[in-house]
């Protein structure tokens, strides 16, 4: 099979095929495609007029993600349940592996909040390579626990409305494609109603639970929960909880950011203030 023609960069392949008739409509004449070409160069400077594109770590303009920035999610991929307070509280088994790919903090947190929530969906390519490529290095190093599945922690229905996509999904897929290993989604998530005798931060979390209806996980299958942010890990237990009523077992948590200790957010900050000027408000633990 012929390699595919690019029409921008290659000569029209008849041109040098004398004794072959003139296509009448597939080649582009060369004065043509360089006009195109200047076209779409000057469409792309008229769209960052338009619509400024600047770097969600650092706000470098004009740069879709700086190389710096980027640096935050290179890894390697690192163990943090020692870090997340609230991860064994539910339960008496014991702490649960928790693998982050980034931390939480610096120009990996404006990473995060922009492909979340402020419309860049173009670093979904970010997060999948980082996290396929992190999690397939760490698998040929270190062990790794077996796993039957990926269960993606669930957004509420007022975020996927609020987002209009779930952001989740496709990096959830490429990592359970890398583990060979199916994305199930099992959790549903929402707002917690009944508040009476709960402590302010209980009343603000959500309730995870299996849902009604959809698929459902055999008893015994070893589940990667996964993730975009772990904070308190209290989210991360529920689920833990909710899939062990139903007898599978969580072998661990994938997340891509982890927030990092409070000692360490601040020296951090402390750093970001010394080299820009100004800080940024990154909270620690909730
Ligand atoms: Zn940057």
């Amino acid at each position: 099979m012929p390699a595919p023609f690019d029409r921008f960069t290659a000569a029209p392949p008849h041109r040098h095929m004398a004794a072959t008739p003139p296509l009448r409509h597939s080649a582009m004449p060369a004065g043509q495609a360089q006009n195109l070409l200047n076209l779409k160069q000057f469409l792309k400077e008229l769209e960052l007029l338009v619509m400024p594109v600047e770097c969600p770590g650092c706000g470098l303009h004009d740069v879709e993600l700086c190389g710096e920035c980027a640096q935050w999610l290179s890894g390697p991929l690192r163990r943090v349940e020692q870090q997340v307070p609230r991860l064994d509280d539910l339960s008496d088994n014991p702490l649960l592996p928790v693998w982050a790919v980034g931390e939480y903090t610096g120009p990996a947190r404006g990473l995060v909040v922009s492909w979340k929530d402020r419309g860049r969906e173009d670093l979904t390519t970010v997060f999948r390579k980082a996290a396929v490529t992190q999690l397939r290095h760490h698998r040929q190093s270190y062990l790794f626990p077996i796993v039957d599945a990926i269960v993606p922690m669930p957004s509420s229905g007022k975020s996927l409305r609020h987002r209009g996509r779930d952001h989740l999904a496709p990096v959830a897929k490429a990592v359970a494609a890398e583990l060979q290993v199916p994305v199930v989604r099992v959790l549903s998530k929402r707002a917690r109603r009944d508040q009476v005798g709960l402590s302010a931060r209980a009343r603000g979390e959500a309730v995870i639970r299996l849902r009604r209806s959809g698929k459902r996980l055999a008893p015994g299958r070893r589940v990667l929960l996964f993730d975009d942010v772990v904070t308190t890990g209290a989210t991360l237990a529920a689920a833990r909880d909710a899939l062990g009523t139903q007898g599978c077992e969580v072998v661990g948590a994938l997340v891509l950011a982890a927030t990092p200790p409070r000692v360490k957010v601040e020296a951090v900050n402390s750093l970001q203030m010394l080299r820009t000027g100004h800080g940024e408000n990154v909270s620690g633990w909730v």
